[in-house]
């Protein structure tokens, strides 16, 4: 069923994870009793699984949507960029998915590989790759954009940003997912400017568990240029591993303790942002996943998720 026919009676809720480099890797997520099957066992609307730059992991993010395909517990989405990719290989790549029965598109830019300045592929934005999978498949794909509450790192205002992501719907995009970002103020300030500019597509929110400081530190400064709330910053600092939290031998004697009494912090400021968000009324919850079970099926269980299904 396509996604979109789920936002039209209730919430969705879905999972992402990404290709493994290493075959031990892909044995975890993919194998028997693996990850994939772990999460299956909550019944997600849906697993989408990443695209590298330059389409480099491509043959396991095949990989990856094909098991979740056969196994046929939820509908697989996959990732999809511009970056290095011509026409030509859009076409086939596409078709492959579609060949294989995979046939909802998370439609990017992709993330710019270290030192570019521009995609080096025939198409520049998500707006022109939206535009193209119509022309070329017209409405075999189901297809979801992203959206940035906070205005994309590069965008020259908010007000841009939104006016490509109605462009990214008048050229045929379905629905939304959001890239992370932990300021609901701002998050309530650009649902209501989109809704103000005519977006009405659905809104499926990315959801990233604070499981890790270093990741979450991360994952907000090293591209996406995310504000941490005050409470989380200051979760950040009572936790700090000295003499920093990417150091790989810390020299702090309470490193363990201090990094379970943070993850045991962020479950719980997870699920509270979670309840934040759906009470905004959004359409979806997205939680990356991380290629892991435990944690993920934790936030899910006690942010009453699974009663959505
Ligand atoms: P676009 O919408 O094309 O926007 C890029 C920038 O250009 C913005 O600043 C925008 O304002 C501007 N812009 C857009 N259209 C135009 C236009 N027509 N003219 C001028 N300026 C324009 N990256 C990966 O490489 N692989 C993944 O698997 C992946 N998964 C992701 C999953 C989610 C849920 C999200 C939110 C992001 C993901 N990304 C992934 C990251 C994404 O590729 C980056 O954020 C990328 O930098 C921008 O992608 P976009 O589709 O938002 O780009």
């Amino acid at each position: 069923m396509p996604v979109t026919d789920i936002f039209e009676t209730r919430a969705a809720f879905s999972f992402e994870v990404f290709p493994p480099k290493t075959d031990a890797g892909m044995d975890k997520l993919c194998g028997a009793g693996g990850v994939l099957e772990q999460l299956y066992t909550l019944h997600p609307d849906y697993i989408s699984c990443t695209y590298g730059a330059g389409g480099t992991n491509v043959g396991k993010n095949l990989e990856v949507l094909k098991k979740i395909q056969k196994d046929g517990c939820c509908t697989p989405v996959t990732h999809f960029t511009c970056v290095g990719n011509t026409k030509e290989g859009m076409r086939s790549q596409l078709q492959t998915y579609l060949d294989n029965g995979i046939d909802h598109v998370l439609a990017l830019r992709g993330d710019l590989p270290f030192g570019w300045t521009g995609t080096g592929g025939d198409l520049h934005y998500a707006t022109e790759l939206v535009k193209f999978i119509r022309r070329e498949f017209g409405d075999r794909f189901t297809i979801a954009v992203a959206g940035s509450p906070e205005g994309h790192i590069a965008c020259r205002s908010l007000e841009a940003d939104i006016a490509f992501l109605k462009q990214k719907q008048d050229n045929g995009a379905d629905y939304i997912m959001t890239q992370l970002c932990w300021d609901m103020d701002q998050f309530r300030r650009w649902l209501d400017a989109i809704r103000a500019a005519g977006i009405w597509m659905p809104v499926d929110v990315g959801i990233m568990p604070v499981l890790d400081m270093a990741a979450t530190i991360n994952m907000a400064l090293s591209r996406n240029g995310c504000v941490m709330p005050r409470e989380l910053s200051r979760m950040i600092s009572r936790h700090w591993v000295f003499p920093n939290p990417f150091d790989k031998e810390p020299f702090d004697a309470a490193a363990e303790e201090k990094k379970a009494a943070f993850k045991e912090e962020g479950i719980a400021y997870t699920i509270r942002q979670i309840d934040e968000y759906r009470a905004c009324g959004i359409d979806g919850i997205h939680l990356y996943a991380l290629n892991k079970y435990e944690d993920v099926a934790r936030i899910a269980r006690e942010a009453g998720l699974l009663d959505e299904i």
